[in-house]
């Protein structure tokens, strides 16, 4: 078990499939209490009932984070201890292709959509004066480029900037916030491209020649939420198999 989790009160965004999925299920076995969000309200709602189903315990709620008034009204009474700002999405397209809406969805989402969250759920951390532990999912391309990922880059790239200008800021009422940089990791939803050509290509870039798995995320996931952390601020860490 790690230090600080049992009984505390954890948000994780975009828990209705992948990594954020799994995430919810790695804070329930710690002891914590869940609020898995997402915009597919069934979806959280089944999630939820497992992990009551298995003696943990997890509330559900519907959320888009790209909806900066629906977050802040949502995440008000919460009560939250730590944050996991994993709602993320992606299009991949060459950019003189990334039409307008495109471009806004990806950054709506996966920049600004981690601002509001953070927002809002240290706005009442620092009310109730306790404090508490954000980590961002950010990802390889944080600080690296691929073809066909402009929006995704740069969304993920400021999220590495935002993490670092929120912990400055944030570090006076005790709120830690984080990064977690993952490589190529196979999801339900990933599963085809990688066993693709040009999944395969890419793999073959990784130092490891492997994806990795959602567990693979879980020691730094935890070690950033988790007490164990608490001289840790502004970082970020990287778990993608060795530099690409
Ligand atoms: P998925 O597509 O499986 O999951 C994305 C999640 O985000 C879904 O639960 C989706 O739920 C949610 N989401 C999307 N848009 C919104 C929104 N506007 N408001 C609320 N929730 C939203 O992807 P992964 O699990 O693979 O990715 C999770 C995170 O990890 C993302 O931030 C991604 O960029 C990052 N990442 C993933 C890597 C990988 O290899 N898998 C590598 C590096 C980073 P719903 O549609 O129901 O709202």
């Amino acid at each position: 078990q790690y230090p600080g989790l049992a009984g505390r009160r954890v948000l994780v965004t975009g828990a209705s499939s992948g990594l954020g999925d799994h995430f919810a299920r790695v804070f329930a076995a710690q002891g914590a209490h869940v609020v898995v969000a997402a915009r597919r309200q069934d979806r959280v709602q089944a999630l939820a009932a497992e992990i009551a189903a298995k003696g943990g315990a997890a509330t559900a709620i519907a959320l888009d984070v790209a909806d900066a008034a629906q977050v802040d009204q949502a995440l008000a009474d919460l009560d939250l201890d730590i944050v996991i700002n994993n709602a993320g999405t992606t299009v991949s397209a060459a950019a003189l292709d990334h039409d307008a809406t495109v471009i806004d969805q990806i950054i709506d989402t996966n920049l600004k959509g981690v601002f509001h969250v953070a927002r809002a759920a240290a706005q009442s951390m620092k009310d109730r004066g306790r404090g508490g532990s954000i980590v961002n999912i950010a990802s390889i391309l944080s600080h690296r480029v691929a073809g066909h990922a402009s929006a995704y880059a740069a969304s993920k790239g400021g999220v590495l900037q935002l993490t670092r200008a929120l912990a400055l800021e944030w570090a006076r009422y005790g709120i830690r916030v984080n990064a977690l940089c993952p490589g190529y990791i196979e999801t339900e939803l990933n599963r085809d491209f990688f066993a693709s050509p040009a999944g395969e290509a890419l793999i073959k870039r990784v130092p490891q020649r492997q994806l990795g798995q959602p567990e693979d995320l879980d020691g730094a996931l935890l070690l950033l939420a988790s007490d164990l952390g608490r001289f840790m601020t502004g970082a970020d860490i990287a778990v993608d198999g060795g530099h690409l």
